[in-house]
Formats: C-alpha cells, sequence, structure tokens
C-alpha cells in the first residue's frame, strides 16, 4: 500500500509505502505549539519506505542538545510542517505528520505520550500505550 502525505497547498508530497512502524502522539508543550493543536500526531517510517519526497521545504533545527541531529522540514509556500527527522530518538525513520495524510483510515496512534500536558477534554485513544511522560521514562 502506498499513502502521500501533502502540505495545505499542495507543493510537498511525502511518498510512503507500506505501514508505519509506529503512530505516536505527544502532548508536550513543546509539540503542542510546533502543531498548533492539543498534540503532535506522528507517523514513523523506515528511510527505505519512504519512495519520494517533492517540494521546496524549508528547514527548522530544532533542540540539538536534547536532539542531536533534529530537522523539521515545512513547505517554504504555506509553511505546514511535513515530515522530520530525529535520529537520536529515531535512527534511519522519517516522521511523517499524521494529518497530512488526510485519511480516516489511517492507523491511530499505538503510543500516546506526555499526557500531564494534555488537555482535560482530550481522552485516550483505543489501543494506545499511554505515558505521562516519554515511556523510558516510567
Ligand atoms: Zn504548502
Ligand atoms: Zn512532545
Amino acid at each position: 500500500m502506498s499513502r502521500v502525505a501533502a502540505c495545505g497547498c499542495g507543493a510537498v508530497r511525502v511518498s510512503v509505502k507500506g505501514d508505519p512502524q509506529i503512530c505516536w502522539v505527544c502532548h508536550c508543550d513543546h509539540c503542542q505549539r510546533l502543531s498548533g493543536s492539543i498534540g503532535l500526531f506522528a507517523a514513523v517510517f523506515r528511510d527505505e519506505d519512504v519512495t519520494a519526497i517533492e517540494g521546496q521545504t524549508t528547514t527548522h533545527r530544532g533542540n540539538q542538545e536534547k536532539w542531536p541531529g533534529a530537522e523539521r522540514y515545512f513547505c517554504s509556500k504555506c509553511g505546514t510542517s511535513v515530515h522530520w527527522i530525529n535520529p537520536a530518538a529515531f535512527p534511519g525513520m522519517r516522521l511523517v505528520a499524521t494529518g497530512c495524510f488526510s485519511d480516516p483510515e489511517f492507523p491511530g496512534p499505538n503510543l500516546a505520550m506526555q499526557t500531564k500536558y494534555r488537555h482535560r477534554w482530550c481522552g485516550d485513544f483505543d489501543g494506545a500505550d499511554t505515558f505521562e511522560g516519554y515511556p523510558a521514562q516510567q
């Protein structure tokens, strides 16, 4: 199965094959601000399962002390953050914003992190392992 994630204006497209290795949501204060939403939803694909990356992006380097090598890529035209890498946490993987697939059938999160920051009105996700912090901290 192949899927395409796209930005709001359609200029940036990330094509992937197969299902993601993991789908997560992080509710930490940083991810809320990055996403402009109540959590950042990510689908993690192996590099070899990413078949094409098209369109012009601008790069933002994240907190290099905490996450060495982390880079986020957003559409140079519309600003949508479509994909990113975090080699310290996910070596050999590319993270793609779940919402950019705009697919109701897309797999839901199997990992929910940093729920201590989560909005009170947001419930648990069915089938997700849920952690108040990061999984390694529990
Ligand atoms: Zn765009
Ligand atoms: Zn986070």
